[in-house]
């Protein structure tokens, strides 16, 4: 959990010359060919590059792909609101992680699912 908070509020543009506050999420879809400019993502991931505002707003895509913009989160602009926005996202996202259930999935049929204890009880 530290690893991913003390990623938060200290996200910078991804161009190599540039350390302004990132505003924005550059996301290569490889297999769409569409890079998708949108608002700063919660997490950093893999083929996601932050920008800040003036790279988002010049970045231009490769030679036969599609661009696709997304409207700007207005709350990344501000930056005084824009870390405890981060934060609350973040929080919200670690809540977010569903209980494991001890029940394990065997059998589907339609809608119909089939369940068994996971390894709880001798089989037959
Ligand atoms: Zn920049």
């Amino acid at each position: 959990m530290s690893t991913s908070l003390a990623n938060v509020g200290s996200r910078r543009c991804s161009k190599p010359s540039c350390s302004k506050r990132a505003v924005a999420t550059l996301t290569y879809v490889y297999a769409d060919s569409t890079a998708v400019l949108g608002p700063l993502a919660t997490f950093a991931e893999p083929h996601c590059y932050d920008l800040c505002e003036d790279h988002a707003a010049r970045m231009t895509a490769p030679r036969g792909w599609d661009v696709v913009r997304l409207a700007p989160d207005p709350e990344a602009l501000k930056p005084s609101v824009d870390d405890i926005e981060a934060l609350a996202n973040a929080v919200r996202e670690v809540g977010r992680v569903e209980p494991v259930d001890e029940m394990v999935e065997v059998n589907r049929r339609g809608h119909l699912r089939v369940l068994k204890d996971s390894g709880q009880n001798p089989q037959n």
